[in-house]
């Protein structure tokens, strides 16, 4: 069935639910066009399907009513996306009384790639209801092949309060579909994929950290709908080694924001260990480079459908990927300032949680390979990290960890979080446990500089 197809039946049963179960005559016929019945076609909405959906739009009588929301058996009410970092969705009532969302994919420019995956919303239903979530539309195009993230998605997070979140599993469906059973402690009910870490979040952040003299926050640029973006440096720039770590190019992925957030934590902790680290290095962050899609609760793509972990093989577009750009000239200015970053890390989630190590036809390839080999072997030695690399770059040309290696020639990396499971805790990955892995990496930091002295 089609979207407006869709969106008119769904109008139509929700009308009919506010009227009561008694149908008025001209109502009933819009429900049930008659062969070559044209108000419907005057208003260049395609004739439903019955068949093929999951809604009865033509039912006869009171018993044979599709549930909708607002029945008392279902308790369902609404799904309310009107918040910061809520997901695009539209949303149905099946007749065995599933709620199936249908999240909005998100589009790349000049490329078939699409992208859905991320939701967050909160549920309103009756207290002590058991709900059944279907999603869909889980159909995501990926480097120009159709490759569903259906799969991918084995957990979600609920929450009273948007706070305070416990994980649920997912259960995997025919057709790539992925069921999400609900019960309800209360009458509303956040859910989303990964533990949120929203724009509030993070500005928070800002604001603890911001006047204490280790830090120091630099507005670089602003993204495609005008919000500011910012370097934060924590410690001395003139220590003698430098790091810089990028979070959320992609604005579902929250890990990231959590890992930074511990990182910096850790290292303001005023104490014999955070005054060893800053003495070897200085921490250069962008923490938050989508804020638009962050803001918007998209999957992938910026505000103008750039992937801003791609086209790093080239200088950025100031106009398309603005968010790019303006870290490109932050680096070049360190490089011109002879502040060139001894260590990148681009931070990421997907289903796998592997260390991405590219390998572009470089001089001193193999010298990188090994800096790189010692990195991981310390993220195992002091983090929970136990997922491993890669050991061939394909299909992820031209992402910040290549585009930086290739063209400064900087040791840089893309770090992905396994955004379902942590191999290593034989738990589930909480935002607190993220932040513990940004504690523990600030120990990694310092051993890397301090042994590989790259
Ligand atoms: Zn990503």
């Amino acid at each position: 069935m089609n979207l407006f197809a869709t969106w008119s039946l769904r109008l139509v049963v929700c009308v009919a639910g506010a009227l009561g179960q008694t149908r008025p005559a001209a109502l009933e016929s819009r429900l049930s066009p008659r062969p070559g019945s044209s108000d419907l076609a005057a208003l260049d909405v395609p004739t439903p399907a019955p068949s093929t959906s999951p809604l009865v739009p033509a039912a006869k009588n009171a018993a044979a009513a599709p549930p909708k929301p607002g029945d008392q058996h279902t308790g369902f009410e609404f799904i309310d996306t009107s918040f910061e970092n809520a997901s695009p969705l539209w949303y149905e009532i099946a007749d065995d009384g599933s709620i199936q969302v249908h999240l909005v994919y998100d589009h790349e420019r000049t490329s078939p790639n699409r992208a859905a995956g991320h939701f967050h919303f909160q549920i309103q239903a009756r207290t002590g209801s058991k709900l059944t979530i279907e999603f869909k539309n889980l159909d995501n195009v990926y480097n120009g092949r159709l490759a569903s993230v259906a799969n991918e998605l084995k957990t979600a997070v609920v929450s009273e309060n948007g706070r305070d979140w416990s994980p649920l599993p997912l259960e995997g469906l025919p057709e790539n579909r992925v069921r999400l059973t609900v019960p309800m402690p209360t009458s509303k009910l956040f859910v989303a994929r990964v533990e949120p870490y929203r724009l509030s979040d993070l500005d928070h952040l800002l604001t603890a950290i911001r006047g204490n003299p280790l830090v120091e926050i630099t507005p670089v640029g602003k993204t495609i709908e005008g919000r500011e973006l910012e370097i934060v440096r924590i410690g001395d720039p003139k220590a003698p080694y430098r790091a810089f770590i990028r979070a959320r190019a992609h604005p579902w992925e929250a890990g990231g924001n959590w890992v930074v957030q511990g990182l910096i934590h850790r290292l303001l902790k005023d104490d014999a260990d955070a005054k060893r680290f800053l003495g070897c290095y200085c921490l250069w962050v962008m923490p938050m480079a989508n804020k638009d899609g962050v803001a918007r609760g998209l999957t992938r793509f910026n505000a103008a459908g750039k992937d801003l972990n791609r086209d790093w093989d080239r200088p950025s577009d100031p106009q398309l990927a603005p968010e790019n750009d303006a870290l490109e000239k932050w680096l070049e200015s360190m490089i011109t300032a002879g502040r060139r970053p001894h260590l990148a890390m681009e931070l990421h989630n997907d289903g796998s949680g592997l260390l991405h190590i590219s390998r572009p036809p470089i001089p001193g390839l193999a010298r990188y390979l090994e800096r790189m080999a010692a990195f991981e072997e310390l993220l195992r030695k002091h983090t929970w990290f136990t997922e491993g690399s890669t050991k061939d770059s394909s299909g992820n040309a031209a992402t910040l960890g290549e585009g930086w290696l290739e063209r400064y020639g900087i040791d840089a990396v893309v770090h992905e979080f396994n955004c379902n499971w942590i191999a290593g805790l034989k738990d589930y990955p909480t935002g607190r446990r993220w932040e513990n892995y940004g504690e523990r990496l600030a120990t990694v930091l310092y051993e890397y500089f301090g042994t590989v002295k790259p």
